[in-house]
């Protein structure tokens, strides 16, 4: 071995993930950048979907089921979020660590979702049974979710317990600090009116103080009529609404079609993290998304 392939020798050492680091493997962009919060390069991260595909709706590839095939530990939205493809992913991964038990790990079950249905009526359109799952624009339920996983990290990987706590007391008090911040920034989106595209933004709504008053999709899962869109018009013009909502995902032409009849901006949000240039981590998710939001504020 000569010198310089030692030092690359000894480069890849230190950057690779120890053989045995725990590999975990993530439905949605917010918890990849959760787990890298928790965890660093301690474990290996594979994350299934990005910002810019429709996570109702993924085709079980065989990449994505290579990646469940080795993973220790599936972190996934939950709330029949993933329920088109999760569990064949799953199946045909024959990977029965993450099949149940510890290495299956839903945010759905450490908080409380939203919208849960009294009743179940199919004809309602693609309704969540669970409750709505697009809890992650909530940044109290974001950190209930990662103490959870950060206890599921030690349960798992108990030789590096000292570092996940270590990292979680980390997040927790600069995520808390966080909220308190965006909380005050947000102030003049109190009370203002959205018309959302899918019902993707309840929890940010509640948290924030903002009303929906009326969703693109005449039921959940139903793309946008032109009949349906002009049935919107007096609301959302009548209720002086703050703007027009659809994630970096969706098609913006129904909102803009909108917007050009009401004078209402339509705004695209990330999200998640990756749906756009800010949008780096959870911290960037929520300083963009409050930016466009007060960007509406007239
Ligand atoms: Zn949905």
């Amino acid at each position: 071995m000569n010198k310089y392939t030692f030092t690359v020798f000894l480069l890849l050492a230190l950057v690779a993930p120890h053989a045995d680091a725990l590999s975990v493997f993530a439905c949605e962009p917010e918890w990849g950048s959760l787990l890298h919060e928790l965890a660093g390069d301690t474990i290996q991260v594979d994350v299934g979907t990005s910002a810019l595909q429709d996570v109702h709706v993924i085709e079980a590839k065989t990449s994505l089921i290579a990646k469940v095939r080795k993973a220790d530990l599936i972190v996934c939205s939950g709330a029949d979020l993933e329920i088109g493809w999760l569990p064949q992913l799953i199946r045909q991964a024959g990977n029965s660590k993450v099949a149940s038990g510890p290495g299956y790990f839903l945010a759905s079950d450490q908080i409380t979702t939203l919208e849960k249905p009294s009743s179940l009526d199919r004809s309602e359109g693609d309704i969540h049974p669970q409750g709505n799952p697009h809890f992650q624009l909530d940044p109290n339920r974001v950190l209930a979710i990662a103490k959870a996983l950060d206890a599921r990290l030690v349960e798992l990987d108990a030789a590096h317990a000292a570092e996940y706590q270590k990292r979680l007391a980390d997040f927790s008090t600069r995520w808390s600090a966080a909220i308190v911040a965006w909380q005050a920034k947000a102030a003049p989106l109190k009370g203002r009116k959205v018309v959302v595209h899918h019902l993707s933004s309840v929890y940010l709504n509640t948290w924030l103080g903002m009303e929906q008053v009326g969703a693109l999709e005449p039921k959940p899962g139903v793309p946008p009529t032109s009949a349906h869109l002009a049935s919107l018009i007096e609301i959302t013009k009548s209720s002086n609404a703050l703007a027009i909502l659809h994630a970096a995902y969706q098609d913006p032409k129904p909102g803009e079609w909108l917007s050009e009849r009401t004078g209402v901006p339509s705004v695209t949000l990330p999200f998640t993290v990756g749906g756009d240039d800010k949008s780096k981590d959870l911290f960037g998710l929520f300083d963009s998304t409050i930016d466009k939001l007060l960007a509406a504020v007239k």
